[in-house]
């Protein structure tokens, strides 16, 4: 029995559709396959219905045969006919490369001042911090390549079988935790998923049938499924092969009774050494006891960077093969500011990390006073101290620390956490639960600031020789109304909710935001005749290059605010790329052209009447916010770890006078 319909899922059966499917699919006993241009695959199976990589307005065809098919097919058929169905479903999730710092590239090796060897990574989560260090450099697994006696075969299907529950019962202990991140909850809900599935499982039964121990047998099979995942013509998918490694390492480590190697050991206040901490590993460490961590890989905007600034863990990333000095060294500290990494600390150096610590220990506790201050201009106007974030996650730190609103909220993230483009219902109920969260606060969400050095699922970019110079932020935006309309109808169904406000980034001529106004106009007037509520907002721009500076008094005629992108109106007014370690100190926003540009900026939006913000990361920066204070900002944007201390700073201005 079988019937054939046109797929409605919002972009396709991606992962977490496919895994509703197969929900659904396993609750009855019927067989069930998905048929897609003459290929079946078993509906019960994540990775190969994954694998037959179904898009969206595809038309597939639903089989099934057992007692109860007509109800199978039925539901499964409503379910790809739905359209709500495969809508995604996680709004809200955070944490991201986009709400990430500028990456701040450091020199990648230095010489030590006293002698003290010491090494140079990228500064990647600032603090310091000295502990016993805890290497974790997982062996490389190797099989046995046994082959195994007829009389063996049953016992090593045994052992397997119990290895794999022994791995998805690990799996659900971390999804039953209630601190677990939404984000990663989804990565350990993918690896059960593939954990669970019969295309891994399957294949390791047929080898150790034929013949091979179970660890072979795992490795065998995961490299296989891995790359056919590899050879999809999706970089979504293309990812999930490490999933699948992922998961046939822990089976193999189940197998091999080592299971015990994983950071769950490590000890309270401990320096984290490794070439590279995966995602799964990283879900499962206890954050709270990690002092510092020091990696091989990554950089500011990686996975562990972001997840250490989070946690207000010193990160040190980027070290590469210097790492290895730190394999057998029982003391480390850390200087995550610098980028410093001191391996067996001399005495001196001992305390004088030890000093830092506890002085900034106090410096945190002092600061919780100033959670509740509003800060206020000599004048008496008020400097709004607000929080940069980039997912709903941030929330509670932003206003655990005193946010006063969000200066930036960057959208990057809706946009490349998922294989897809997000949804405009997806895309409104985020914008709206920011705006509820910070009511009567304002909220400026930016609009997507992404280019060809970021791609995303969804948006085909160019090859760009400088993809910083090319087609990005508004410019592509402009360029695709699909996806930038869909993000207006969004923002502007959300300014029902609060006090949205939203901003162009990248600005770099007027005509960008006539053409974006009249964009807004068109979403409000076609929302108006279907009904939907919405509401208008403030509309703001970014003044990050060069060019907006220039004309910054006929753009402040133009909108209702500015907000200076310190971290790219540096790199294109001192022509240095800000990733690029070699040219890191022209990188520098005191250079006086720099902040000559800040103060060309701050006159015209004065002169004009209209407020004058900074999102960039010097807005945290104590030793200038009163400079820019004095030239006429009054809005200051930044990581919620800053925010108490800038806000004491405005406070000791006010009360100098
Ligand atoms: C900036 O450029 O200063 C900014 C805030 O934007 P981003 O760092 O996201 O480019
Ligand atoms: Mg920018």
């Amino acid at each position: 029995m079988e019937r054939s319909t046109i797929v409605r899922v919002h972009e396709g059966l991606h992962a977490r559709p496919a895994t509703r499917f197969v929900k659904l699919a396993k609750g009855f006993e019927s067989d069930v396959e998905l048929v897609k241009d003459g290929k079946a695959v078993s509906a019960k199976s994540s990775v190969k219905l994954m694998l037959l990589a179904v898009k969206e307005n595809q038309e597939v065809t639903v089989r099934a045969s057992g007692a109860d098919a007509i109800e199978a097919i039925e539901a499964l058929i409503g379910y790809l006919e739905n359209p709500r169905a495969g809508l995604d479903d996680e709004a809200g999730e955070g944490g991201s490369e986009a709400a990430a710092p500028a990456p701040q590239a450091t020199p990648t090796a230095a010489a030590s001042a006293d002698g003290t060897p010491k090494l140079q990574g990228v500064a990647a989560s600032e603090g310091v911090a000295i502990g016993p260090a805890f290497a974790h450099f997982p062996a490389e697994i190797e099989g046995p390549g046994r082959r195994l006696l007829a009389d063996e075969i049953d016992g090593e299907l045994e052992r397997f079988r119990g290895a794999v529950a022994s791995v998805q019962a690990r799996m659900d202990r971390t999804l039953a935790k209630d601190n677990l991140s939404a984000g990663d909850r989804g990565i350990v809900a993918a690896l059960r998923d593939i954990a669970a599935d019969d295309s891994l499982t399957g294949e390791v039964e047929k080898l150790i049938k034929e013949g091979d121990d179970a660890v072979s047998a795992v490795i065998a099979a995961a490299a296989a499924v891995a790359a056919d995942f590899s050879a999809v013509d999706d970089h979504y998918l293309n990812a999930r092969a490490d999933d699948v490694h992922a998961v046939g390492r822990q089976i193999c480590l189940v197998l091999l009774g080592q299971d015990e190697v994983s950071l769950e050991t490590i000890p309270q206040g401990a320096i984290l050494i490794a070439d590279d901490i995966g995602a799964w590993d990283l879900a499962r460490a206890p954050l709270k006891r990690i002092g510092g961590v020091v990696c091989g890989h990554g950089g500011a905007t990686s996975h562990i960077a972001i997840i250490a600034r989070s946690h207000g863990i010193p990160a040190v990333l980027g070290l590469g093969d210097k790492v290895n000095a730190l394999r057998t060294a029982s003391q480390v500290a850390i200087d995550g500011n610098a980028g410093h990494v001191i391996v067996d600390p001399d005495e001196a150096t001992r305390a004088d990390f030890s000093r830092r610590v506890e002085a900034a220990a106090q410096e945190r506790a002092g600061l919780k006073i100033f959670k509740g201050v509003t800060p206020i201009r000599a004048d008496g106007t008020v400097i709004e101290v607000a929080a940069n974030i980039g997912s709903l996650e941030e929330i509670e730190a932003a206003q655990e620390v005193g946010a006063m609103g969000v200066g930036l909220f960057r959208t990057e993230l809706l946009f490349m956490r998922h294989m897809h483009l997000p949804s405009e219902d997806m895309q409104a109920e985020t914008y709206s639960a920011l705006a509820k969260a910070f009511a009567p606060h304002s909220v400026i969400v930016r609009t997507l600031d992404i280019g060809g050095d970021k791609p995303i699922a969804g948006i085909e970019f160019p090859d760009e020789e400088n993809p910083f110079l090319g087609w990005r932020g508004i410019r592509m935006c402009l360029d695709r109304p699909d996806i930038f309309k869909r993000q207006l109808r969004a923002l502007l169904r959300a300014a029902v909710h609060g006090n949205i406000k939203v901003m162009l980034p990248m600005i770099s001529e007027i005509a960008e935001v006539t053409r974006t106004r009249a964009l807004v106009e068109e979403c409000a007037a076609e929302l108006k005749a279907e009904g939907v509520p919405h509401a208008g907002f403030d509309l703001g721009v970014m003044i990050e290059t060069p060019a907006a500076v220039l004309i910054a008094p006929a753009l402040a005629k133009e909108v209702a605010f500015f907000s200076i992108g310190t971290n790219d109106l540096t790199q294109y007014i001192m022509a240095a790329d800000r990733l690029n370690p070699t040219v890191a100190k022209l990188n520098d926003v005191t250079n006086p052209a720099v902040m000559s540009a800040i103060e060309l900026t701050a006159r015209a939006g004065v002169a004009a009447g209209i407020m004058v913000g900074m999102c960039g990361e010097a807005a945290g920066r104590p030793d200038l916010i009163p400079t820019f204070i004095k030239m006429g900002l009054t809005e200051l944007s930044m990581s919620p770890a800053s925010i108490q201390r800038a806000k004491k700073t405005i406070a000791a201005m006010a009360a100098e006078k």
